[in-house]
């Protein structure tokens, strides 16, 4: 059974002409931009008369509109010397910085796997990770739309196209469908059981609710047997990164960052058979 762990057919990006990688390559600095686009509307902080839609982009130091040859994404960043043109003030650094990102992820998943219900659904699941990542880490906030979307993607890409599924299936003799399902219940569940312990003993919440759809979500995606090692790793990163920069978290560690940097790290290593439990079924 092929799935993303013994796919091993390497796309040469030879067969794609110039026309089509430079279409290829618009089109993932466009993603790019808008997901910083969709984090900047998404954020807590930003205006209720702000939506995804309305209005059109703008400096958020003067309020001005963004001529549109500066929306191109990078060369927008580029022409403008990292200013903006109305107020002088400076562009952050993570709108070029995250188109530049999108492009290289979108150009290495394509290598890997062609134009592929693989390269559609890991761009997918790295879109939506990548907003709650900066959303939690900045704001303690993962929105529950992007969380179902995630959660969305896990039954979607596993019930119809088998591409995360893995031995548990057959560890456990259960179905395609129930590898997503135990995955969410278990990962919701886990995290709302820590967290009911910890209110009954300190009387408040340890755990925010976002964080326990996100290890649902996780779970749908890599299955229930994923999840403790996924939390182990999330959990050392976390305790790493609070050693180093102790300051920057004084309100707190934001878990969901952790989580998808632990499932990041576990797909990483499960890919490269570091686990040494994929085997090819
Ligand atoms: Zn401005």
């Amino acid at each position: 059974m092929a799935n993303i762990y013994n796919f091993n057919h390497f796309n040469d990006l030879n067969s794609f002409n110039t026309i089509e990688l430079i279409l290829l390559s618009l089109l993932f600095l466009s993603i790019g931009s808008l997901t910083s686009l969709v984090i900047y509307r998404l954020s807590p902080h930003s205006s209720e008369k702000i939506n995804l839609f309305f209005p059109r982009s703008f400096c958020p130091n003067c309020n001005k509109s963004i001529q549109l040859i500066f929306l191109i994404p990078l060369i927008g960043y580029l022409l403008q010397k990292g200013i903006c043109r109305s107020c002088k003030s400076k562009i952050s650094i993570f709108y070029p910085v995250t188109e530049l990102i999108f492009f290289l992820m979108g150009i290495y998943l394509i290598f890997l796997y062609g134009i592929s219900e693989y390269s559609l659904f890991l761009f997918l699941i790295f879109t939506f990770f990548y907003i709650l990542f900066f959303l939690d880490l900045k704001f303690y906030f993962l929105p529950i739309s992007i969380n179902i979307l995630l959660i969305l993607s896990g039954f979607v890409s596993n019930y119809f196209f088998y591409i995360f599924i893995d031995e548990q299936l057959y560890l456990f003799n259960i179905s395609a469908l129930s590898f997503s399902l135990y995955g969410f219940i278990l990962g919701y569940m886990s995290l709302w059981v820590v967290n009911f312990i910890f209110k009954s003993i300190y009387n408040k919440d340890g755990i925010g609710g976002g964080d326990f759809i996100l290890f649902g979500a996780i779970g749908s995606i890599f299955g229930p047997v994923s999840l403790p090692l996924i939390l182990f790793l999330g959990s050392l990163l976390g305790s790493i990164s609070y050693i180093f920069y102790k300051d920057k978290f004084k309100e707190g560690l934001p878990l969901g960052s952790f989580l998808i940097l632990g499932s990041l790290f576990y797909f990483i290593f499960k890919n490269s058979e570091l686990l040494g439990f994929s085997i090819v079924i």
